[in-house]
């Protein structure tokens, strides 16, 4: 049994109530180790021993935390493998894709926050003529709550967590109960790399239970959430009212824009990989796929020929592109979707049935799904599915396709075909996302501005937007 604890004060605990939640390996649905459902207590130790690390964390110079915070980020490389191997357990996805994409990324997370701090400067405005200057002060804000979701595991809980602990703030985080491996075999990273015990706390648990309590804390002092659009509703709820500083990124139904003067074979390629790239379970997936009518037809079956090609199969396979999706409810509710779809006279192109993995029968696998709707507005291509199962219809003009990409509640990222720049510059203003890809897709460069508009959340990660977040301006007026 692969039995995790809790990280509070440097130190792993069991949970005070001693209550326990199975985890489940995704490729086999067998249970394979028990995780901490912590409590109140549980969360209010964790607070404890961030906010007595907080005087001296605040008060560490830059260059130490730039140097911890790199130290954490070359072990997390030295142990690719390992890391790499729990992710892919905990969560299905491809051991390829853990080793390429989720635990290098996390490792940049630290290393880019680690160096990004000794950029980081604060303003001051000379007030011409009154005899004045004013300078701002970047003070942290204390103890802060870091809260992840299960897609990209350690990918996104590192991305909140690194740019909080470079402005000197100490966390209290939780991951998914879904996904808490690599979270958990952070700790000792962390450990090893000199972080002083008690800046940053790891506790596991239910979203309603321990990350409640987290949200309802009254002294941790800021909140940065990544999960679903209604968790991150109720969470807004609780933490408003208390006035917590909160950044939310929540979900996608993002488009897939595809106009006929395209670089045809990087973008066939491309839109193989933005919608099934771990098992589609990614907020920037391009779930909806728009293609000009002129060129519909050829790549509805170039699309669905490569898509075929897809091998589903055991995370630990080097040759699997699909592994097995989180959860027996997400495989659930991914599979309704797909039966909504033919409700409403969808057609399902490819895909569409679970697979049965030889010697792990009972896993989460389904084949990667393309399905051709003709409305715009039906359920699957309004709602997020946040699975392996993409749309595809037809457009004629340019401002047919921006109505479409526009009319849905979400508006996190959207990806745009085309060569012809002046039609990219009118898109790109105006579709609503925050992020848009032209000819390309999840191309990321840490400096930039990253979250959604409308549904998709609030705020935005990344660079020095991040650094702002996590600390709280002061301004200092002084009269000579
Ligand atoms: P979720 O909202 O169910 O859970 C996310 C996290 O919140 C988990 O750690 C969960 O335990 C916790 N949580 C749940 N209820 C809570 C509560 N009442 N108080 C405090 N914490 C609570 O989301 P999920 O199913 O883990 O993740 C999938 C969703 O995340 C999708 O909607 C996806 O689009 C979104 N997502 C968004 C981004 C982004 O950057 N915008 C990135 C990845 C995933």
């Amino acid at each position: 049994m692969n039995n995790i604890k809790n990280y509070i004060n440097g130190k792993f605990e069991r949970p005070i109530k001693n209550e326990w939640i199975e985890n489940y390996d995704p490729s086999n649905g067998e249970v394979y180790g028990q995780i901490p459902n912590s409590s109140k207590e549980d969360v209010e130790n964790a607070y404890k021993a961030a906010k007595s690390a907080f005087n001296n964390w605040s008060n560490t110079t830059l260059d130490e935390r730039s140097r911890v915070l790199i130290k954490i980020s070359e072990l997390l490389e030295e142990n690719l493998d390992r890391f790499a191997k729990a992710e892919s357990m905990d969560n299905g996805k491809p051991i390829s894709l853990a080793k390429t994409v989720d635990i290098p990324r996390a490792a940049s997370n630290f290393r880019f926050f680690g160096n990004a701090i000794t950029q980081f400067s604060s303003e001051s405005h000379e007030s011409v003529g009154q005899n004045a200057v004013n300078y701002t002060l970047r003070q942290p804000i204390g103890v802060v709550g870091c809260i992840s979701p299960w897609n990209l595991p350690l990918y996104l809980f590192t991305w909140k967590i690194a740019p909080a602990l470079a402005t000197g703030n100490c966390v209290v985080a939780k991951p998914s109960e879904v996904t808490p491996m690599t979270a958990y075999l952070l700790g000792e990273i962390c450990n090893e790399a000199g972080l002083p015990k008690g800046v940053l706390n790891i506790v596991h648990g239910l979203g309603t239970s321990t990350g409640q309590a987290i949200v309802e804390h009254p002294d941790i002092k800021a909140i940065s959430f990544t999960g679903g659009t209604a968790t991150g509703a109720h969470i807004a709820k609780v933490a408003a009212p208390m006035f917590k500083k909160l950044s939310l990124e929540l979900g996608g139904k993002n488009p897939n824009i595809i106009f006929a003067d395209c670089e045809y074979e990087d973008m066939l390629e491309t839109t193989v990989r933005s919608s099934f790239a771990n098992q589609g379970q990614i907020c920037l997936c391009g779930s909806r796929i728009f293609v000009e009518a002129t060129i519909y037809e050829q790549f509805k079956t170039d699309f669905v020929k490569k898509v075929k090609n897809l091998k589903v199969g055991h995370p630990s396979d080097t040759k699997t592109n699909i592994g097995a999706l989180v959860s027996k409810p997400h495989l659930e509710k991914v599979k309704e979707y797909i039966q909504i779809a033919r409700d409403e006279n969808g057609i399902i192109l490819c895909g569409g049935k679970e697979v049965i993995v030889e010697g792990y029968e009972n896993g989460y696998y389904l084949e990667p799904t393309v399905i051709e709707v003709h409305d715009d507005e039906c359920r699957v291509n309004q709602e997020e599915i946040f699975g392996p199962v993409v749309t595809i219809m037809p457009f004629k003009t340019e401002d047919d396709v921006l109505k479409m990409a526009n009319k849905v509640k979400y508006g996190l990222s959207a990806t745009l075909w085309t060569n012809n720049l002046k039609r990219t510059m009118r898109m790109s203003n105006k579709l609503q996302a925050g992020i848009v890809w032209v000819n390309t897709w999840m191309m990321r460069d840490l400096r930039t501005p990253f979250g959604g508009v409308k549904a998709s959340g609030v705020g935005r990660e990344g660079g020095f937007e991040a650094l702002r977040f996590f600390t709280e301006p002061k301004n200092v007026c002084i009269k000579y």
